[in-house]
């Protein structure tokens, strides 16, 4: 390594407080390092947000994962025990063009009482700056300078880790042109996510739908999760195509056609929601990605994780941030602490 301290005197940055910037995290600072994580967000979790309201909370962005990797599985467990993931058992369908069963049966997680609270948990003995939205990263004599929206620049680290969104990364990843040119090859879809509240239960077995053939894409009783409170609270996911062609729709209409869409696929008669509102998101899924795991330049301090370099989705995301920070431990001659260690 050109960085000159050994590893344990150095300063690491990481920026993103999605899953995968804390699993990197959580790596590195179980090792003893010094370890600053900046999100421009008000706190961690990223496409793993909860959005609270006077109805109850929703899910907004991922709604379940999944654990077939070993070590996921293993962290999924200790969160478990731990009281802040559960087993979502809802029933599933596919529902449109061939209407059946759960298309992709199998163990489903979620976070208790939301998904966030998983990254509250594993975030919590991390140091990390929010509402920090770091615009630049500049290399001065060896050392990296963060640079804030609005503020000075911050102070120097030796390493830094880019754990945002693929095409967010990209200019962030300017440092290391040949990073920035891979990142630049990942797309990721957008999706707008309608979330609804009703004063009665709406009169589908369902719990979460795959649809078919419609301008949606998922549909979950968020309330059917386990340690939700009371309450019937849907989350409805656009499909990326619709999304995509509907980017810039006013708000009202894009709940208006994501929830006559959802009652159409269900056959349902439509029932006008207590509440609706919706979120816009403009980099949700990588519909393309990079199968390396994770970049980094154990010479320059570089590296960059998250869902777009491996399984485009929450496990995936930690399985890249986590490796990420045993190869930059690796590499700095420690050796990682034990996966159990390192799940928070
Ligand atoms: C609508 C939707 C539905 C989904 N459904 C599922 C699902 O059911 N199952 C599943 O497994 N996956 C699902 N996913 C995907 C899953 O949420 C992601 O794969 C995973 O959360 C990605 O984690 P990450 O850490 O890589 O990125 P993120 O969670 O995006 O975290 C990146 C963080 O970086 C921060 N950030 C970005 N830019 C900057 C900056 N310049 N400065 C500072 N901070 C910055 C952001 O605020 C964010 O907190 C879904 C995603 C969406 C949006």
């Amino acid at each position: 390594m050109s960085t000159r301290k050994p590893l344990s005197d150095q300063r690491i940055a990481i920026v993103g407080a999605g899953l995968a910037g804390v699993a990197c995290g959580r790596v590195l600072a179980g090792a003893g390092l010094h370890v600053t994580v900046f999100d421009k967000a008000r706190g961690a979790g990223g496409r793993m947000s909860t959005r609270r309201t006077d109805l109850g909370p929703f899910d907004h962005g991922a709604q379940y994962f999944t654990a077939r990797d070993p070590d996921f599985r293993a962290a999924v467990l200790a969160w478990q025990s731990e009281g802040v993931v559960a087993a979502w058992t809802g029933r599933i369908e596919r529902v449109g063009a061939s209407p059946g069963p759960d298309p992709s049966p199998g163990e489903r997680f979620v976070g208790v009482p939301g998904m966030s609270a998983l990254l509250r948990h594993a975030a919590r003995d991390l140091q990390i700056c929010y509402e920090t939205h770091i615009t630049g990263i500049e290399r001065i004599s060896g050392a990296y300078r963060l640079h804030e929206a609005g503020g000075p620049p911050l102070r120097a680290f030796d390493q830094v880790v880019v754990a945002v969104p693929a095409p967010q990364a990209v200019p962030l990843l300017a440092v290391v042109p040949a990073f920035a040119e891979r990142v630049a090859t990942v797309r990721l879809a957008p999706c707008f996510t309608l979330m609804v509240a009703f004063d009665a239960p709406l009169p589908t077995p369902l719990d979460g739908i795959f649809f078919e053939g419609t301008s949606l894409a998922f549909a979950a009783r968020d309330s059917s999760k386990p340690g939700r409170p009371a309450g019937e609270r849907w989350v409805i996911h656009g499909h990326w195509d619709w999304s995509a062609a509907h980017l810039d729709d006013p708000p009202e209409a894009v709940a208006t056609a994501l929830l006559s869409a959802f009652f159409g696929a269900l056959g349902l008669t439509p029932v006008v929601p207590i509440a609706a509102s919706t979120h816009r998101w403009r980099h949700a899924l990588p519909v393309t990605h990079l199968d390396v795991g994770f970049v980094y330049e154990a010479g320059l301090g570089v590296g960059a994780c998250g869902d777009g370099f491996g399984a485009p989705r929450v496990e995936g995301a930690w399985v890249s941030g986590t490796a990420l920070g045993r190869a930059m431990l690796a590499a700095g001659g420690m050796v990682s602490p034990a996966a159990a260690a390192t799940t928070g």
